[in-house]
């Protein structure tokens, strides 16, 4: 990196020797039903590297996953206890299990343990206070380590608290496989450069609305657009006409907006909108203001008028992480608002621009412009390409 960025800290740059070490991996794997043998060990053995190397600088090894949605109970068939029998047999050496992953017996087992040796805590989500982020729960975590690891990329986009919480009071790094994850897609150990801002569509906010929460942590902007977008809208009192909306989520949504306002989030939804009278390629279409959507009529892409005020806010921004298309893009009529802003990411100066998820990429693949992007990822599953991003934008922007 140029430009005096800070590199990314990594399990490398920490002196583990002797340290107790908690490291944060993704072992939520498929379990065989009637068994609960591991059916697929790609997760675990992903993460050999990572305690290859930190028992080989003699640390003492503390590993926490969830695996699968205890919803906050203890659900033994959802036990990390296969997963750990794996982990032995691939690492060739004992591994060490507690029956909880907070309390006497785990502070205990982990104060005793020797370097090189490696303790598996019981499911993270068995206590709800992972998800919910609980900085008691995070500090109790913490209090078992001297130093924290990152190496659950998959996890990465979740604000819980053995990812976020845990951060806050542990020198943080990050493990191997994070930064092989980072470093595949292009954006491997530097610092977010500010401001930043993400750029979310698509679909449905139902989808993307976890991310979008932990995006709102650590970006500076928010700029709302496509279906997901109308959800929003309404919850702000504008009428949506036949427009795609989750009523079920128009709560949330006032959260985030409510959220943005208190963390001084720039936070943009369209202004003006190109509405259609029905969901086809040669629909009747008119741009209007956000406040004219007529009755009977949807929302299909964003107009003129959005696209230069994300263009302004975009102005400047050292790192912008965009994943889901401004409008329908699959009807050509429709795909001039997605287009345009590609243009406008494709040509900031002196930015990073990540870029995921199978319709974004499809956009600026059929633009040709795709190599005008820091990263981008058109991943496999459209959806998965999008998570996966977004999970590297939050995950670079958690360090
Ligand atoms: P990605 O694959 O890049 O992650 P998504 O799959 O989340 O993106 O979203 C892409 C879909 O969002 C497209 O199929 C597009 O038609 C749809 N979409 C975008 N804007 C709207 C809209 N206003 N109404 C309905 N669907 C929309
Ligand atoms: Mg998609």
């Amino acid at each position: 990196m140029t430009g005096g960025a800070v590199r990314k800290k990594t399990v490398r740059d920490v002196d583990v020797n002797g340290k107790r070490v908690l490291v944060r991996v993704d072992y939520n794997v498929p379990l065989e039903p009637e068994s609960g043998n591991v059916l697929d060990d790609t997760r675990i053995k992903a993460t050999l590297p990572t305690i290859e190397y930190l028992r080989e600088k003699g640390a003492k090894l503390i590993l926490a996953s969830h695996l699968g949605r205890p919803e906050g109970k203890r659900e033994p068939s959802l036990s990390l206890a296969h997963v750990g029998e794996r982990l032995a047999e691939l690492l060739g050496s004992p591994v060490k299990m507690t029956g909880c992953c907070c309390g006497p017996e785990v502070q205990a087992a982990a104060q005793a343990l020797e370097p090189g040796e490696v303790l598996l805590l019981e499911n993270l989500r068995f206590h709800a206070e992972e998800e919910a982020n609980d900085p008691e729960y995070a500090k109790a975590l913490a209090s078992l380590a001297e130093v924290y690891v990152n190496d659950a990329f998959g996890a990465a986009h979740r604000a819980h608290a053995s990812m976020e919480g845990v951060a806050r009071y542990l020198p943080a790094v990050a493990g191997l496989l994070m930064e092989k994850e980072l470093e595949f897609l292009g954006r491997a150990v530097a610092e977010v450069e500010r401001p930043c801002a993400a750029i979310i569509g698509g679909a449905k906010i139902s989808t993307k609305i976890s991310v979008l929460e932990s995006l709102l942590e650590r970006a500076d902007k928010l700029l709302i657009g496509g279906g997901m977008a109308n959800t929003f809208l309404k919850a702000e009192g504008f009428s949506v006409g036949e427009s795609l909306v989750e009523d079920e989520f128009l709560e949330r949504a006032r959260r985030v907006m409510e959220r943005a306002k208190e963390k001084r989030v720039l936070l943009l939804l369209p202004t003006d909108v190109i509405v259609a009278d029905r969901f086809a390629a040669d629909a009747q279409a008119k741009r209007v203001s956000i406040k004219d959507v007529p009755e009977g009529w949807r929302i299909m892409d964003v107009g003129e008028m959005t696209v230069d005020v994300f263009a302004k806010a975009l102005e400047g921004c050292k790192t912008v992480v965009w994943n889901g298309p401004m409008g329908v893009i699959e009807f050509g009529s429709f795909a001039h608002g997605s287009h345009r802003l590609a243009g406008v990411v494709a040509n900031l100066k002196g930015a990073t621009t990540i870029l995921g998820g199978g319709e974004t990429a499809a956009v600026v693949e059929q633009l040709g412009i795709a190599g005008r992007f820091s990263h981008l990822s058109t991943g496999g599953a459209a959806a998965l390409g999008g998570a996966a991003m977004l999970a590297v934008g939050a995950a670079v922007l958690a360090f």
